[in-house]
């Protein structure tokens, strides 16, 4: 199974798509090293995000102590701190990291709030390339502002050969904001075919499959069911700041125990774990994040391998693009069908209800203000 680790909620960007900054943490009730190691070394997987994990001082420490808890270690970050990112590279140059993107230039400074965050991000990953990383990539959230930016980045990282990873613009309660909406679904959703098809035409088998994810994406924009259903808090759990486990960052109801004072089995495979995981299978979300999406296209005899659907997709429309054809997405995607915001459950920010510091280090405050997000 996978696990996304929030080290903190702290972070140096002010995005506008989610407000974990204007919302910190204080690095006093933050997860540290003797909760880490209750971990299991069992998991295919481990996503050590944020907030900005490289703000942890301990940084290296964690690395060095989930490295071998993990098939793969990844860090997602901003990219504004590289230098502290590269020794852990030297050391570990398999190590996955991917930097956020989200446009070129100063399209990508205003909707991450980051003064010259662009070429900051740009610079780093040539730093990175050169220290030796052979896992490196960006990550791009698809949204009105920047979608005319995608196929640009997406040959950008071709040029690299480095990876890229995409999602579409969703709200969480973790972002602290519940107005993250695409106001041009179906526009949005025609530009990722292109995408699509550029990625079929790829040299890369991770590319042919990310073509699926995206067509998983193009649903997700345009409101409809997922593709496969939901595996969070069975293939993928989040552990937050505090050590609160969720089976997802999106459901707060979601909450599966908490690791400062639970073994990981106990949570795993208690009663409440258990109660989780029905209501996931009936989760009307429809998510598509990359976690929750790529353990649903595994298959489920050999996770190693994605299900039969999937490859036969990947097969027939690589073979298609391959022969100069063009994809059928009208065969894939009910554009006629295109959802509305008010089938989704609402969230309410509690942006500004509370006092900063009081939600940082309140064990009993910190998620108050959601606890009705999904009360039905
Ligand atoms: S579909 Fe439901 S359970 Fe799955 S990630 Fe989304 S909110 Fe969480």
């Amino acid at each position: 199974m996978d696990l996304s680790l929030i080290l903190t909620y702290r972070c140096d960007s002010r995005c506008s798509m989610c407000y974990i900054w204007k919302n910190p943490t204080d690095p006093a009730y933050e997860i540290d090293l003797k909760v880490l190691e209750k971990l299991p070394n069992t998991f295919d997987y481990l996503n050590i995000t944020g907030g900005e994990p490289t703000l942890r001082r301990d940084l290296a420490e964690i690395c060095d102590l989930l490295y071998p808890k993990t098939k793969k270690l990844e860090i997602s970050t901003n990219g504004l701190h590289v230098d502290k990112i590269i020794p852990i590279v030297k050391k570990y140059p398999d190590i996955k990291i991917r930097i956020s993107i989200e446009g070129v230039g100063e399209t990508n400074d205003i909707i991450r709030g980051e003064k010259g965050g662009y070429q900051k991000k740009i610079e780093g990953m040539n730093k990175l390339i050169g220290t030796g990383g052979c896992d490196l990539g960006f990550a791009t959230t698809f949204q009105d502002e920047n979608i005319d930016h995608i196929l640009e980045i997406y040959r950008y990282t071709l040029n690299l050969n480095i990876e890229l990873a995409t999602s579409a613009l969703h709200n969480a309660f973790q972002f602290h904001k519940n107005d993250n909406v695409i106001y041009h679904r179906k526009a949005l959703a025609k530009r990722v075919e292109e995408l699509i098809t550029e990625m079929l035409k790829s040299k890369k088998v991770k590319n042919w499959f990310r073509a699926y994810l995206n067509l998983g994406l193009i649903h997700k924009i345009l409101g409809h069911d997922r593709m496969h259903a939901c595996t969070q808090g069975t293939d993928n759990i989040f552990v937050d700041p505090w050590g609160d486990v969720y089976a997802c960052n999106v459901r707060n109801d979601l909450y599966m125990g908490n690791l400062k004072k639970q073994d990981w089995n106990d949570i795993y495979n208690g009663a409440t774990a258990k109660e989780v995981r029905k209501k996931v299978a009936v989760c009307p979300q429809n998510c598509w994040m990359v976690s929750s999406a790529k353990t649903a296209m595994r298959n489920k005899l050999h996770p190693k391998l994605p299900r039969t659907s999937v490859l036969w997709w990947v097969v027939f429309n690589k073979l298609k693009v391959e022969l100069g054809g063009n994809i059928n997405f009208e065969k894939y995607i009910d554009y006629e069908d295109i959802g509305s915001d008010e089938n989704l459950i609402k969230r309410t920010s509690y942006l500004n209800d509370l006092d900063k510091k009081t939600v940082q280090s309140s064990e009993s405050l910190k998620y108050t203000q959601l606890s009705n997000y999904f009360n039905r």
